[in-house]
């Protein structure tokens, strides 16, 4: 990197960031517009433009791919760390994205979407987890800007999942969905054009290397165990098919069972280890609390995208001064309520200082919030009965409650996530917080398929209680957690 690109500064922040901060923008613009207008395109009929899925499989189909997209962090990490180093693997991971959203924008139906999922899913997993952690090397260990650069970053990830609804979710429910992909198409191209230019510029030349190459020796073992995946994903179908039971229910099911297979044996994993000490080795298991409330939290906030969202086509009045609106603008309301909260959050906590909550206890109150946020939307139905249509307001205020609890839960899960991870795991620990919300969403599809008009008012209650009891457990334990997380060295 050159001295005067080194000095060039965003925010009094190294320049890298905005490269970082733009590209995920994009990416978040293209993957949330996407998901904006993806639900209602799986259900519609075909007469409508849609694909013709029934609700409860659309419903069923935007978890577990939810789950997918955070599932293969795990995979993009390892190839960075090994294989290409960040900055490739992230420009890949974009190309493979936009060519996802290419796909949907052809009216090739059914075939390409799986083809899409697959696409994206792999996309996001090469890009997501490694532009954080470029966005992370940027600073020197101990650099007190690291905070604010995070949150720069948080920023900028809601600002293109709150423009992207508006725009992609406008085009493609009022003229035709397969525009609106096409639009999270170009927003991804925008996002690698600048990558391109601007990464060769600001980013530093490390980043072109995996930081633990994989030694020839351990390529045979790497291809030994990609075959035994190879042939155990094809017994699996194989066995699914001789019995006759392969179908896309069932392999939603095997699917999600795996992605909650997986942190466990993590967990396994990392408590049996030689490498890590005493005192780590209590901190991973303070962190399995943590995990839990949060996979608890991601179960409620990811579905926004999907209960929220049919709520919101169902059961809304879609009536602004006037005039009327998609009901996919409704999932800007998260991103937005973000950017609201963001400031607040930062000077509260720079006010309270060392008398701050600790994390257990910010984290079950998160989930009390998120509980409310559920059981306030059982009120509609309540008062007004299930078959009417209702103030937009109802869902305006879920949002506004269930994401004080994002920013209880999100940005101190990451930074606890870090603080936590035992020396030799570090980043295995890092994709654990994207294990959280895919394990989440593995649940999700298991249970939105029980979300339906008639029966909302239990399926809410029983969500907002469950969330609101795991606050109260985690809130007792609190004590013993911060004990065992044993932040003082
Ligand atoms: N909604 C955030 C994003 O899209 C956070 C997801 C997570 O941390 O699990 O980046
Ligand atoms: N809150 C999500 C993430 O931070 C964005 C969304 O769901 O639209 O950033």
């Amino acid at each position: 990197m050159s001295q005067e690109n080194t000095l060039k500064s965003f925010f009094g922040h190294p320049r890298g960031l905005s490269t970082l901060v733009l590209t995920e923008m994009w990416e978040r613009f293209s993957y949330y517009g996407m998901r904006a207008i993806l639900l209602f395109y799986m259900y519609y009929s075909m007469a409508d433009g849609g694909l013709g899925f029934s609700k409860s499989q659309a419903a069923s189909i935007m978890s577990i791919y939810g789950a997918l997209v955070y599932l293969t962090s795990v995979l993009g990490g390892f190839i960075s760390d090994r294989i290409w180093g960040s900055r490739k693997t992230v420009l890949y991971g974009g190309i493979l994205i936009m060519l996802g959203h290419i796909a949907l924008a052809t009216p090739f139906g059914r075939g390409a979407l799986f083809v899409s999922i697959a696409l994206i899913t792999f996309g996001t997993g090469m890009l997501k987890p490694n532009v954080s952690e470029m966005a992370g090397a940027l600073y020197p260990t101990n650099d007190y800007r690291r905070e604010t650069g995070f949150n720069i970053f948080i920023f900028g990830i809601n600002v293109g999942a709150f423009i992207a609804p508006i725009i992609v979710g406008y085009i493609g429910q009022t003229y035709n969905f397969h525009i609106g992909f096409s639009l999270a198409a170009i927003g991804m191209f925008f996002g690698l054009v600048q990558y391109s230019i601007d990464s060769k510029k600001y980013l530093s030349s490390e980043s072109l290397f995996p930081n633990d190459p994989l030694e020839p020796e351990e390529v045979k073992k790497l291809i030994q165990k990609l075959i035994i995946w190879i042939i155990g994903i094809s017994l699996v179908i194989l066995v699914m098919v001789a019995f006759n039971i392969f179908n896309l229910s069932n392999v939603i099911t095997v699917i999600s069972i795996t992605t909650i297979i997986i942190p466990v044996y993590y967990f396994i994993m990392m408590l049996s280890s030689q490498k890590i000490t005493k005192v780590e080795r209590k901190r991973v298991v303070a962190y399995i609390p943590l995990f839990i409330a949060a996979i608890v939290f991601w179960i409620i906030e990811e579905q926004g995208s999907v209960v929220l969202a049919m709520f919101a086509e169902d059961q809304t009045n879609l009536q602004l001064w006037g005039h009327s609106f998609p009901a996919s603008w409704f999932q800007s309301m998260n991103p937005l309520f973000i950017m609201l909260y963001v400031p607040f959050f930062t000077w509260l906590w720079n006010k309270l200082k060392n008398h701050q909550p600790s994390s257990p206890v910010k984290f079950s109150f998160g989930l009390f919030f998120a509980g409310i946020s559920f059981l306030w939307m059982m009120l509609p139905g309540l008062i007004f009965g299930t078959n009417t249509k209702v103030s937009p307001l109802w869902l305006l205020t879920s949002w506004a409650l269930v994401i004080i609890g994002e920013m209880l839960i999100s940005p101190i899960g990451l930074a606890t996530t870090t603080q936590l991870a035992p020396k030799a795991f570090q980043s295995q620990m890092m994709s654990m917080w994207f294990l959280s919300d895919a394990v989440a969403q593995a649940i999700n599809s298991q249970i939105v398929k029980n979300y339906s008009q008639g029966h909302q008012i239990q399926y809410f209650g029983i969500l907002g209680i469950f969330a609101i009891l795991v606050g109260i457990i985690l809130l007792c334990a609190s004590k013993k957690v911060k004990q065992m997380m044993n932040l003082i060295d």
